[in-house]
């Protein structure tokens, strides 16, 4: 080290071990260095100094720069890069101008990228591109991006374990992967420099699995209260009479809609959750074929159903909560004390409904079994539980029992409407039924096709196709097509394969 960069280094204290003796200079790992002291830096530098590493930061101010963990050095940019091997760049993309002039100390040196960017396509070439064309001496890998300096502050324990990494050099991206693993982090090798890219923009993503299920959600959620608003409210004020003790029925919109709104909502899109795995397998069989690709809306539709299914128990959630509040309701209250007074004046007594009795228990009873189910599914869904679960486990879960769930929450909704199907006075303006009925459509639909699909036969054929049998017809096909050209038959067979693995089990992670 040169008398000037002695004279711009600073050490904060002592390098001390973990029980605080001084460490002996030839025991002490070589130093990684870490570019700027912002919040990055520092967390970063924690880390990695209570691992056991030393840290030397380089910064343009050595002299004041913020708070730092005890026992790492700061110098110079220059001084730091030269007394190690590994650099984390811990600066915006905006400073890197800086890096340039750097050059000859970075020389073989491993340049970890961390940066982000505000948005997405700010700049024509990724931050760690740029970076490496700056010092194309050095060898550059993009790692930690996507783990905040929250996440590095609090540990693994309590934040993202993940750090994702891309370089064009697997010794540098084995350095990294190596130091990470020491922090506790796993670790995803994403390929070469190129990747980069997708690694600056997936810190960026907001929600990009959750934006249908949620269209669908609010969608859904929007037409059904228009409709029971219409049937409920609306009806109920053109039909109203003077001596009707209520007048005025626009109170229901709170809970009674609500309540109404948020158990349809819940089990069609949990219905939604089946349906593809049914018209996937529609589709192999019209088709005598798995190696065909899946159109593509089935296919995005298919990767969202875990969150259309944790939405779907969401609503489930909100119906209980709305059911338990009933008794409590003043208008519940009224119409019980009005009834009793009624009795009471008329001299009369009413007779016990056991039918009645039946019909209720049997309703809660059923809801009750699939709610229980339906939470399973939703906890088994969770990556920390579905990871201890075998395959063979999981997809029973989320199949068969997930089945059982659709047919005890439809069953349900069939109970609430016992004998009303068939009651004229049901259907406001004749043809109208109620919002209960109309949502019955699609799961009875999805429950009937699973029935299908159970067919000896059906099942004998499904099985075939998904084992790799091809219809004589569409196997002569294939093979013209492979003839042609090898990337079609390339892409049939490897999305084949998945989206069959798929269709069995609707909430994979
Ligand atoms: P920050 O708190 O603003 O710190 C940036 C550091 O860069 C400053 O402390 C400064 O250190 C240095 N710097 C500023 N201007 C400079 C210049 N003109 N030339 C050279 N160095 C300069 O930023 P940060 O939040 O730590 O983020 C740093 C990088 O990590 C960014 O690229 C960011 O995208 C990325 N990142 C941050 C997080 C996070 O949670 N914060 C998470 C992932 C990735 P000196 O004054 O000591 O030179």
């Amino acid at each position: 080290m040169s008398g000037q960069e002695r004279s711009d280094s600073v050490c904060l204290c002592p390098v001390v071990d973990v029980l605080g003796g001084a460490v002996p200079a030839q025991s002490q790992p070589p130093p990684l260095c870490v570019f700027g002291t912002g919040d990055l830096a520092r967390t970063l530098g924690q880390r990695l100094f209570h691992t056991g590493y030393r840290v030397v930061y380089g910064s343009r101010r050595p002299h004041s720069c913020g708070p730092l963990p005890h026992g790492a050095q700061v110098l110079s940019h220059a001084a730091a890069a030269q007394s190690a091997s590994v650099v984390f760049v811990c600066v915006h993309r905006e400073h890197y101008d800086f890096l340039q002039s750097l050059a000859p100390q970075l020389e073989g040196k491993v340049l970890v990228d961390v940066s982000n960017n505000r948005r997405k396509g700010l700049y024509p070439e990724s931050n760690a591109v740029y970076l490496q064309r700056l010092v194309p001496g050095a060898y550059v890998v993009k790692a930690f991006n996507t783990l905040s300096a929250w996440a590095l502050q609090n540990g693994p324990s309590d934040a993202n374990r993940q750090v994702f990494l891309c370089g064009d050099n697997a010794e540098a991206k084995q350095m990294v992967a190596e130091l990470s693993s020491r922090l506790g982090l796993g670790v995803i090798d994403r390929g070469s420099l190129s990747a980069s890219r997708d690694l600056e923009d997936f810190p960026l993503q907001l929600f990009p699995k959750w934006r249908l299920p949620l269209g669908l959600a609010a969608g859904l959620t929007a037409f059904f209260f228009v409709y029971a608003l219409t049937v409920d409210v609306i009806y109920s004020a053109t039909t109203v009479k003077p001596e009707d003790r209520v007048q005025d029925r626009s109170f229901r919109i709170m809970v009674s809609l609500a309540n109404k709104v948020f158990p349809i909502v819940s089990l069609i899109m949990l219905s939604l959750c089946y349906l593809p795995g049914v018209l996937a397998s529609a589709i192999q069989l019209y088709r005598g074929t798995k190696y065909r690709r899946f159109p593509d809306w089935l296919d995005r539709w298919m990767l969202c159903r875990k969150q259309i299914g944790l939405l779907a128990l969401a609503l489930a959630f909100l119906h209980v909560l709305y059911t338990l509040i009933i008794p409590q309701r003043y208008f519940v209250r009224d119409k019980l004390t009005q009834k009793a007074v009624s009795l009471i004046r008329k001299n009369k007594t009413e007779e016990f409904d056991a039918t009645e009795a039946w019909k209720t228990d049997s309703y809660f009873s059923v809801g009750i079994l699939g709610f229980g189910l339906y939470v399973v599914l939703g906890i088994t869904s969770l990556p920390s539980v579905s990871n201890a679960l075998s395959w063979r486990e999981f997809t029973f879960v989320q199949s068969k029992l997930g089945s059982l769930t659709l047919f005890f929450c439809t069953l349900h909704t069939y109970l609430y409407g016992w004998n009303k199907f068939l009651l004229p006075k049901s259907y406001k303006w004749k043809w109208t039924p109620p919002p209960y009925m109309l949502c019955l459509v699609i799961p009875s639909a999805v429950l009937l096709g699973k029935l299908l699909l159970l067919l000896p036969c059906v099942q004998r054929s499904l099985t075939r196709i998904r084992q790799g049998w091809d219809r004589s017809d569409v196997g002569a096909e294939r093979g013209e097509d492979k003839g042609m050209g090898a990337g079609r038959g390339e892409e049939m067979s490897d999305m084949g394969v998945e989206r069959v693995e798929e269709t069995s089990s609707p909430l994979i992670p």
